[in-house]
């Protein structure tokens, strides 16, 4: 790659030089090596740059900038597709996480929340995407499945926060979440629709119980009443 960009320069490497206010005295291939080095140094800034922008700091995940970014192009292209692609929403929320900030502290706080990150960031592929949507609040699109299998890595995200231990930071407090499942639908009309739909889903979630997947019922066939 290096070497490949280097060829490609050595020709330009003294107008280069001179534009740069460069010491004119060097040979083509030398200035065209520090150049090169220049090119380099600064597409590395560039891409960490770019990690940063779209990195939640506490978490590491996608933050919620880029995460909304993703979710409006997820919604857009599946709207327009013709074929039957899938795609699931994931809302994910640490259980009673106010009690945890008011017993151990807002640092044990942030290193629960970034414990379950990383739970999370287990469970899923690398065609998905995950982020930090909120304080305690996480969002995740999976990619190319259905919502049978979404329930299954729900499922296993669930199972898997359940099993964080860590005796000097929580003591016997276990940590839990709830989780609200939504398939794409061509009947959403807007993104936020299908926002809505996880969140009811979330919501059901929390109120029977916490610590469990409850999945939308937005799609399902409409349930037959007999009288
Ligand atoms: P529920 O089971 O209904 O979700 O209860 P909860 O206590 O988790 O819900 P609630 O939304 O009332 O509390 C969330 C708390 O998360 C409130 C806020 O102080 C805290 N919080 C939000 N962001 C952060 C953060 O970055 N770090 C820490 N330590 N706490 C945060
Ligand atoms: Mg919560
Ligand atoms: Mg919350």
């Amino acid at each position: 790659d290096v070497l490949c960009l280097l060829n490609q320069i050595v020709p330009y490497a003294p107008a280069l030089s001179h534009s740069l206010a460069l010491p004119s005295n060097s040979n083509g291939p030398l200035m065209a090596i520090f150049l090169v080095k220049m090119i380099v140094s600064k597409r590395k800034a560039y891409e960490k740059l770019e990690i940063a922008n779209k990195t939640d700091l506490l978490t590491g995940m996608l933050n919620r900038r880029f995460l909304q970014m993703k979710l409006e192009q997820t919604f857009s292209m599946l709207s327009k597709s013709r074929r039957s692609e899938e795609a699931v929403l994931l809302f994910i929320d640490i259980d009673m996480f106010k009690s945890i900030n008011d017993n151990f502290g807002h640092t044990v706080g942030d290193k629960v929340i970034s414990m379950v990150s990383g739970q999370v960031m287990d469970c899923i592929r690398e065609r998905d995407y995950a982020g930090r949507y909120g304080g305690e609040e996480f969002a995740v699109i999976l990619n190319n499945l259905n919502a049978a299998q979404a329930m299954d890595i729900a499922e296993r995200i669930r199972v898997k926060v359940r099993e964080l231990e860590d005796c000097t930071l929580l003591g016997q407090r276990k940590v839990s979440v709830s989780i609200g499942v939504s398939a794409f639908d061509d009947r959403f009309k807007s993104l936020n629709e299908w926002l809505n739909d996880a969140d009811q889903a979330l919501y059901e979630a929390k109120r029977s119980g916490r610590d469990q997947v409850v999945r939308s019922n937005f799609n399902e066939p409409p349930q037959i009443v007999e009288v």
